[in-house]
């Protein structure tokens, strides 16, 4: 009884299709998870404290993390939505942060809850006041076919995936690679600002998304080859410690080997840090299943748009054989990832360093 009293103090309240007169001013996060959780935090810490001019709503399919965001804020200037229905009516400027492309298409489409449905409620006038902000990982023509209904509407969206890892988001310093027409990529910098320290704009529609898939190519072979050498090193009879600092004040030092290394006590952590996932026997950090697919077949089955549902590893080996690229290497790596999540599912959360570990007990 208590609880649900609570939820109803914290629930946005006008969700029955009244628009607020102050739409433009606040900002609808969909998608709390590793991620989404403190990008919001630093959005709302930033926008929204000392400024009474505008809310910051949150939506997540788990109600109970949207509830916990709007308990840690107090309820100031923060409110939670059920549906991204209400999110769209009740704010100007919708962030998406969600696992993958059948997730997002849900989202946007979702039946009568979906974004798209919401902007046809709207105004136009109101409609087009309205500005996406995709930065989930997912695939370059899901992102493409969305930019083209939303255009047809006047609605501006952009793919602004990010690069820098839950720590980056934490300490609000992502990099967001951003697709999308100039005037768009315009209007979601100062929002993008205060999530992260750099915001590139990579391109039309789909770019950013192309060059997120492209990096995370290489963060994935990196991971898996540096948990491949810290392994041979200590069979070889060497301290982790001793091959991560040579390692890392070398040319073989990377993301990977540095910030990420996936060997508990490995490398340094500094006072007051919570250091590589490997410190907490990977939990956190980047989630070793959105490395190759998040597959939900409900989504697929739902959405006629649902084409291609693999993450970082398949999205980059999936365009590579679509454009005929060789990715030898990436393929490998894709192998090894989906080996370990066969031979080892209760790795599939922990972060892709795990890797590491699936090596170790071969
Ligand atoms: P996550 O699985 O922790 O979070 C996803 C969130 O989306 C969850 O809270 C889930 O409940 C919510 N969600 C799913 N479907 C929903 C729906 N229909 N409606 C509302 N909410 C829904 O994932 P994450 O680690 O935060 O990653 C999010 C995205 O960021 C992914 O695309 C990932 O590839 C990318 N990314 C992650 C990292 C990382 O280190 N974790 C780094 C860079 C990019």
């Amino acid at each position: 009884m208590r609880a649900t009293m609570r939820l109803h103090a914290l629930a946005r309240r006008a969700t029955s299709g009244t628009v607020p007169a102050n739409r433009s001013n606040n900002v609808a996060f969909i998608g709390l998870g590793r991620m989404g959780y403190e990008m919001a935090t630093n959005l709302w810490k930033k926008k929204f404290t000392d400024n009474n001019s505008g809310e910051l709503i949150v939506c997540d399919a788990r109600q109970e993390v949207a509830m916990r965001f709007v308990e840690e804020t107090s309820g100031k200037n923060a409110s939670f939505v059920k549906t991204p229905r209400e999110a769209v009516l009740s704010a100007g400027t919708i962030i998406t942060m969600l696992p993958s492309s059948p997730h997002v298409l849900s989202v946007y489409e979702g039946f009568s809850e979906g974004i798209i449905p919401a902007l046809k409620e709207l105004s136009a006038e109101e409609a087009q006041k309205t500005l996406c902000i995709d930065s989930t990982t997912c695939h370059v023509s899901t992102s493409q076919e969305l930019s083209q209904i939303l255009g047809e509407v006047q609605v501006n969206i952009v793919d602004a995936p990010v690069s820098g890892g839950v720590s980056g988001a934490k300490a609000g310093t992502l990099s967001f690679l951003v697709g999308g027409p100039e005037n768009s990529f315009a209007l979601a910098v100062p929002f993008l600002n205060l999530m992260g320290k750099r915001v590139i704009h990579c391109g039309p529609s789909g770019s950013g998304l192309a060059a997120k898939i492209c990096n995370n190519m290489v963060l994935g072979v990196q991971q898996a080859v540096v948990a491949e050498a810290m392994l041979l090193g200590q069979r070889l009879g060497l301290d982790p410690k001793v091959l991560a600092r040579v390692i890392n004040s070398s040319t073989g030092r990377c993301w990977a080997s540095e910030v990420n290394n996936p060997v508990k006590d490995a490398v340094e952590v500094p006072e007051g840090q919570a250091g590589p996932p490997a410190q907490r026997k990977y939990e956190g950090g980047f989630a070793a299943s959105l490395m190759l697919k998040a597959c939900d077949r409900l989504f697929v089955l739902v959405s006629p748009l649902a084409k291609v549902t693999f993450k970082d590893m398949g999205l980059a080996t999936g365009s590579g054989k679509i454009l005929n690229v060789p990715l030898p290497l990436g393929k490998k790596a894709e192998e090894v990832y989906a080996e370990m999540l066969k031979t080892k599912p209760e790795l599939a959360n922990r972060d892709f360093s795990s890797v590491y570990k699936y090596l170790e007990e071969l």
